[in-house]
């Protein structure tokens, strides 16, 4: 069990006793929405990333720019552009200061567009299926940064909330989700520079070692981040690439 794992009831074994008495229907809808978006739910319903309700937790201290994002995302693109509705912060948790990365994909349909506005519609597509996943609605989309086929970086769940993409693994844990299914398209050229430009520039803002950055497989059973990015992540990490 993982550290930040407590006693404690948290939500996804609220929806795992659930889910072992619901209907063959319910699990139909849920196989359903799985499909619909997400990485985590690729496979059965126990891949579903949790929310860990603690109390007492405390935000990183972030700095703020006029715009209200750190400093050190100059460059990224505001959650606001795309999103069509605010974060509940009442079905999230307080960020804990980050001390590891996962990487994802969300294992979706092939995306190679480098359309902006296709992004942001996919990203929305997303929150939308966040949203409405399990018996408990979640708060936002799970993931904090998407980075998408052209290389941009996208803002997504507000680093003041904890993620929702990995089961009982999510304090401290910086959700980044690389847009597309890499089990059906390869990690482009561009998309490897911004992975390890902006993977690398979180691992020196916040202190995290190449040791503490991971893919979803890493850590839990799932195929994310699919064959392609997760061959690249360990290229290029173990080449030292990160950091
Ligand atoms: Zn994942």
């Amino acid at each position: 069990m993982h550290p930040n794992d407590t006693t404690r009831t948290d939500r996804h074994d609220e929806v795992g006793s659930i889910l072992s008495a619901a209907s063959t229907r319910r699990l139909f809808i849920l196989g359903s929405l799985a499909l619909l978006a997400g990485c985590t739910t690729t496979r059965t319903s126990q891949d579903l990333p949790g929310v860990i309700w603690t109390k007492g937790a405390t935000a990183p201290k972030a700095r703020p720019t006029p715009s209200g994002m750190p400093v050190d995302d100059r460059g990224v693109i505001g959650r606001s552009t795309w999103a069509k509705g605010n974060p509940i912060p009442a079905n999230m948790n307080r960020m804990v200061p980050v001390k590891r990365i996962t990487v994802h994909h969300d294992g979706m349909d092939a995306f190679t567009s480098t359309s902006r506005s296709a992004a942001a519609a996919r990203l929305e597509r997303i929150r939308r299926s966040h949203l409405s996943r399990g018996p408990q609605k979640w708060g936002d989309i799970g993931y904090h940064y998407a980075i998408d086929p052209a290389g941009r970086v996208w803002e997504c769940r507000p680093l003041t909330w904890q993620g929702a993409h990995v089961k009982n693994q999510n304090p401290g844990n910086l959700g980044i989700l690389v847009m597309g299914n890499y089990d059906r398209q390869q990690v482009t050229v561009v998309q490897k520079k911004a992975i390890d430009a902006f993977i690398s520039s979180k691992m020196r803002q916040y202190g995290v070692g190449r040791r503490d950055l991971h893919t979803h497989q890493e850590l839990a059973p799932t195929a994310c981040p699919g064959r392609s990015l997760q061959g690249f992540m360990v290229q290029a990490r173990s080449s030292g690439t990160f950091g």
